[in-house]
């Protein structure tokens, strides 16, 4: 067979040559399904396009933001309207009230909100305030969650560090990590122990409001409202990450579907429109403890950019009911073509969904934490990814991580995907481990 991706490869051989591993965030490489990573030059609806003229339907929308399809023409002419008056200011500028009030309008127990840069800043800082509000210093997050590339949360993390098999990371010291408690998702009789334990020293517990980073893998009934309670009870705050779920998994995001209200909230993704923007926000009592208000230090020479701010609103004013209808259609018919296709090849899974985000995990266990969902046949995901590669069908690259569906997929969408579907599942169900590095 000829090589389909000629162009990608000489760009590869490139970047290789200039940045680590080729990248600038690791699951980008293909490391975990092997061959070449495809490098995009344009993005319209549904569809990405890659170096070499290639199309692919996109089912990983750029891990999420792109809700309403690539280059969707009202956050395409809200950014060159946008950029027309100029790229940045470092001062006060319109879009950044309508983007928080948006925020603000959408998820209740939203009061106050801070624009940053990347999820990462806004999880650092949500627990930097949790720690000055409580005047505690323990963390605890859950393994197999993932909350951006802070020091301190990289302990037992999903994503990349899953997929990378990092035990957390080289870098990170002792005492960085040594305030931070790890404990099994959706286990509460562990949390409960660990609050037994520590309760007078745990500033917050910090969860993903439904875990996406080690595929999707929903809470349990009544798991956050009970990490509601639990910390409310000991005096500690509830951050929820909704970075990957907020304005995705419905207009109010995670919140929206189970009503569980954080203390803070980190948000990224879908509200930066594709450009770089995420945000933080909650109880106004612990939000003006920030400075200049409060004594906690936060600052960001590009916060609040225009540019991204005008993209990210305009991607929110653009997801309207419709979208949100779409989005889970989406979800659902492309979890019934998973499905199908590998119940015909008798291949072992699970499609599991969280709202509208969804993953397929090759066991035949129903998956609750991060061990359920690394004991799945990780070997048999390569072989499946490439067949729907090779096919003009964009899978996330990592067996740990989220199909993201946009409202764009029409049709001819589906229908590539079906075609698809049948090659993948055959080559899933021919798999050995001893082919898997
Ligand atoms: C993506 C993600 C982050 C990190 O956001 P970046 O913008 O990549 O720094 C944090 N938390 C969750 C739940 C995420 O999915």
């Amino acid at each position: 067979m000829p090589d389909p991706a000629p162009r990608s490869r000489e760009l590869f051989d490139r970047a290789e040559a200039v940045t680590p591993g080729g990248v600038n965030s690791p699951v980008r490489a293909f490391h975990s399904v092997g061959g070449t990573p495809r490098f995009m030059v344009r993005g319209q609806g549904a569809y990405l396009w890659d170096a070499d003229g290639n199309r692919f339907v996109d089912l990983v929308s750029s891990w999420g933001p792109m809700i309403n399809g690539h280059a969707h023409p009202d956050v395409v002419e809200a950014v060159r309207a946008a950029a027309t008056e100029g790229l940045s200011f470092g001062t006060p500028a319109t879009g950044e009230i309508d983007l928080a009030q948006e925020i603000i309008d959408r998820v209740e127990p939203v009061e106050h909100v801070r624009l940053v840069n990347s999820g990462t800043e806004a999880t650092m800082t949500s627990i930097r305030l949790a720690r000055a509000f409580t005047g505690r210093s323990k963390v605890v997050k859950f393994s197999g969650c993932y909350h951006g590339h802070v020091d301190s949360l990289l302990a037992g993390a999903g994503s990349g560090v899953a997929t990378l098999g990092l035990p957390s990371t080289p870098g990170v010291t002792e005492s960085q990590a040594g305030d931070t408690i790890v404990v099994d998702y959706n286990d509460l009789e562990a949390v409960r122990r660990v609050f037994d334990e520590h309760g007078s020293d745990i500033a917050c517990v910090i969860t993903e409001a439904a875990a996406g980073n080690m595929g999707a893998v929903a809470p349990a009934e009544g798991f956050n409202a009970a990490l509601r309670e639990i910390t409310r009870s000991a005096g500690a705050l509830l951050i929820m990450d909704e970075v990957m779920t907020g304005f995705r998994v419905s207009r109010s995001g995670w919140y929206g579907i189970d009503g569980v209200a954080g203390d803070l909230y980190t948000f990224g993704k879908v509200m930066s429109g594709g450009l770089p923007a995420a945000a933080f926000g909650g109880r106004a009592d612990v939000m003006d403890l920030l400075a200049p208000r409060g004594p906690v230090y936060q600052a960001g020479t590009l916060a609040g950019n225009p540019v991204a701010v005008a993209a990210g609103l305009a991607n929110l004013r653009a997801a309207d009911d419709g979208v949100y209808a779409a989005l889970d259609r989406n979800a659902t018919r492309l979890g019934e073509l998973l499905g199908e296709a590998l119940d015909a090849q008798g291949v072992p899974h699970r499609v599991s969904f969280a709202g509208n985000m969804l993953s397929v995990f090759f066991t035949e266990e129903p998956v609750w934490d991060f061990a359920g969902a690394r004991s799945q046949q990780t070997w048999r995901f390569p072989p499946f990814f490439h067949e729907l590669l090779s096919r003009g069908v964009y899978p996330p690259p990592s067996a740990f991580e989220c199909f993201f569906v946009n409202a764009a997929m029409d049709e001819e969408a589906f229908e590539a995907i079906a075609e698809a579907l049948p090659h993948a599942a055959r080559a899933a169900a021919a798999a050995r481990p001893e082919e898997s590095k």
